[in-house]
């Protein structure tokens, strides 16, 4: 066990900076909680970073990041900031890109007390995580764009074998874990379009050998317009879901909206060495400065963040505290103690923040 952890923290723009102070107001209390210390070493990066100095992500944030036990991300990129190409400033992608976080982890599930935009009974059930693969598929474009004149632009889509067999092994073993942890049969879905491109029939093969090394694990695939399909009809049914980048970048917006909000969803990208933890959402420029924003899914990202490190150094200490966050913010909804602005309530980051530090005190 560490005596401290590491953490290198990146607010970024928007909203990125608010709901990082409310995470950083929760980490303490868990801290003192489980008896745990982290060294929070805030750094500058993102879209305002770019105006401000032309740059990006500076080298001196990458180190910091390279060396910390885990980075801690807000939300970067503003709407009007952009680079020369047209596109915007996502420092977060080329962190992916830098450090190999290969599996973008996407964990969704219904809170009682809120509404969700589902009529069904069944909605209460939701429980799955989409696991996004996040190197390579058609983001390797990002960049490379082959513009011919101003008549064709090409971007390709590039799948591997080793891409490809790590996230389905990485989305295997999820599902090994959760079943332990909720006592209930696993299940793999894969998600691609198979029946149209070569790349996705590659990508299928791949996942079918995988599914065969987990002969414990149930595993099935759908094509991604199915799945759009079946994720607003019967997403209780899902319990992992692996995915090429571009699809995963769509459906975990989807599936967002399927509890509420994008505040009540959570991230982490995860590589063999380093993750980085953030929430589903962007900058939300619409509401930043205003104290409007909900900051559960960056407090909930914390909380991965901590599971994660538990996991990764043997200290039970994080584990426990990742499951006292997670305990905090449902007792929160449960109770009505709140309700966020995205769901027609009154309630903004500083009640929100100050709810979960209450709950925080009383959970076991
Ligand atoms: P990106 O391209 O980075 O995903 P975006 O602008 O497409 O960003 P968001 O920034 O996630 O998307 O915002 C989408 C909508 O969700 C906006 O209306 C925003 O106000 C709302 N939203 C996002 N995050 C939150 C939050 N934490 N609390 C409340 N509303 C949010």
């Amino acid at each position: 066990m560490k005596p401290s952890y590491h953490i290198a923290v990146l607010p970024g723009d928007g909203i990125g900076k608010e709901v990082m102070q409310a995470a950083e107001q929760v980490l303490g209390q868990v801290a003192e909680r489980v008896g745990v210390s982290f060294r929070l070493d805030y750094q500058q990066a993102g879209a305002q970073h770019y105006v401000d100095s032309g740059v990006a992500l500076p080298a001196d944030t990458l180190k910091v990041c390279e060396q910390a036990d885990a980075i801690l991300f807000g939300a970067m990129g503003l709407p009007h900031v952009r680079g020369a190409d047209g596109t915007e400033i996502i420092p977060q992608l080329d962190l992916r890109f830098h450090f190999d976080l290969y599996a973008g982890v996407r964990p969704i599930r219904t809170f009682k007390g809120l509404p969700t935009p589902l009529a069904s009974p069944k909605a209460s059930e939701i429980d799955f995580v989409l696991v996004r693969e996040s190197t390579e598929g058609l983001f390797y474009a990002r960049g490379r764009g082959d513009v011919r004149g101003d008549d064709e632009v090409y971007d390709t889509m590039k799948i591997t074998r080793t891409g490809t067999a790590r996230i389905c092994e990485f989305a295997f073993k999820l599902a090994e874990r959760r079943a332990l942890l909720k006592g209930r049969p696993a299940r793999v879905t894969n998600v691609d379009k198979a029946n149209v491109f070569a790349s996705m029939a590659f990508w299928r093969r791949i996942f079918e050998e995988s599914a065969a090394r987990h002969p414990g694990v149930a595993s099935d695939s759908a094509y991604v317009d199915a799945m759009a399909l079946n994720l607003v009809m019967k997403p209780w049914a899902y319990d992992v879901m692996v995915t090429e980048n571009m699809f995963g970048d769509i459906l975990s917006d989807l599936i967002a909206a399927l509890v509420g909000g994008m505040g009540m969803a959570p991230s982490a990208d995860i590589g063999d060495r380093h993750a980085l933890f953030q929430p589903a959402h962007g900058t939300a420029p619409d509401i930043a400065g205003q104290g409007k924003a909900n900051p559960t899914a960056m407090i909930l990202s914390a909380a991965m963040m901590l599971d994660w490190l538990g996991d990764r150094h043997g200290d039970t200490r994080l584990s426990d505290g990742a499951a006292l966050m997670d305990a905090a913010v449902q007792q929160v909804f449960a109770s009505g103690a709140v309700r966020p602005m995205e769901f027609g309530g009154v309630n903004g980051t500083a009640d929100i923040t100050q709810a979960v530090m209450n709950a925080l005190r009383q959970v076991r």
